[in-house]
């Protein structure tokens, strides 16, 4: 595999339609596929509004637009992989639904696919073990909203061959983002700085240090961050959050990875953040 032509998004819920979305805009052929067309459909309507904003603010044409749409394609199910030379699979963070696609995937995709994943905390190395090409496999970690931020982390698992990376990395450079290049540890590079950073936010909030409001202005005012770290935990969700501290606490084995038992405590009392009405604020 020597170029990129045609995409499939595994997966149509947050990433998802917005990997498709980037993929589509970018010139790629793509297919984005989900278990429903309720799913599919609901994707499609968030994908063609996103665009029409992009009209109206005047970064797009309203022929890119409708060549954007064209496209695109979705399908109920696998089988549209086939087609495909890159696989990005953006199904929720379930190592077992993970490697249940990967089989699938073992059936379906023609020789020489790539195969990446846009777990946020899941091992590449270990994902990979599941495939029958590993070295063919690889992280491509976008960042939310994808349509806007830029980044993507690239990360390479153990068999990850040089030959997938500098195809991802430079399909990730097509798609108009900037691959950073992140070897297969714990949290990658984003989460293992990023979630310590809320965790102590809910430490210091846990230990009366601050309330929650000041906590987020300092880093607000004071780093220049655009919303402070109690904030994007909300709107994160402190489930997810919980999760990876978790994955940084076995995975590198320190205590500072340690989640704070607030954070434990609100996610056991369903205060997942916006998805949920309430996090460490009120929605
Ligand atoms: P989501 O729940 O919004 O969407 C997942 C979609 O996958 C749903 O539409 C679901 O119906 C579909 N799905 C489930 N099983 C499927 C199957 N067998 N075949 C096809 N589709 C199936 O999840 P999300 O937030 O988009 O997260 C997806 C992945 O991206 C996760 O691995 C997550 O860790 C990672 N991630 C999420 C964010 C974020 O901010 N949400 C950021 C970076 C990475």
């Amino acid at each position: 595999m020597s170029e990129i032509k045609t995409i499939a998004v595994i997966g149509a819920g947050t990433m998802g339609n917005g990997i498709a979305h980037v993929s589509a805009q970018s010139g790629f052929k793509t297919f984005l596929c989900d278990v429903k067309q309720e799913f599919l459909d609901r994707a499609l309507k968030t994908i063609t509004k996103n665009l029409e904003r992009q009209v109206t603010k005047g970064t797009l044409s309203e022929d890119d637009k409708n060549a954007t749409l064209g496209r695109l394609t979705t399908c109920v199910g696998l089988d549209c992989t086939r087609e495909a030379d890159l696989v990005i699979e953006a199904v929720p963070e379930i190592e077992a639904l993970k490697f249940a696609i990967y089989k699938e995937l073992n059936e379906k995709v023609k020789e020489g696919a790539i195969v990446a994943s846009n777990t946020s905390s899941i091992s590449i190395t270990k994902l990979a073990a599941s495939t029958k090409k590993p070295e063919n496999f690889i992280g491509m970690h976008f960042m939310n909203p994808v349509p806007i931020m830029k980044l993507v982390e690239v990360i390479r698992g153990l068999a990850t061959s040089q030959e997938t990376y500098d195809i991802v990395a430079d399909t990730a450079k097509k798609m108009g983002k900037v691959p950073v290049e992140v070897n297969d540890y714990p949290g990658f590079v984003a989460n293992r700085l990023l979630m310590p950073m809320i965790n102590e936010a809910a430490y210091a909030l846990y230990e009366g240090v601050a309330t929650k409001e000041a906590i987020d202005e300092v880093m607000k005012l004071g780093m220049a961050h655009p919303m402070g770290p109690l904030t994007l935990a909300d709107f994160i969700g402190l489930d997810v959050c919980l999760a990876i501290m978790e994955v940084l606490h076995q995975g590198l084995g320190d205590s500072k990875y340690r989640p704070c038992p607030l954070l434990r405590k609100m996610v056991d009392a369903g205060y997942l953040g916006r998805k949920s009405g309430r996090g460490f604020y009120s929605y």
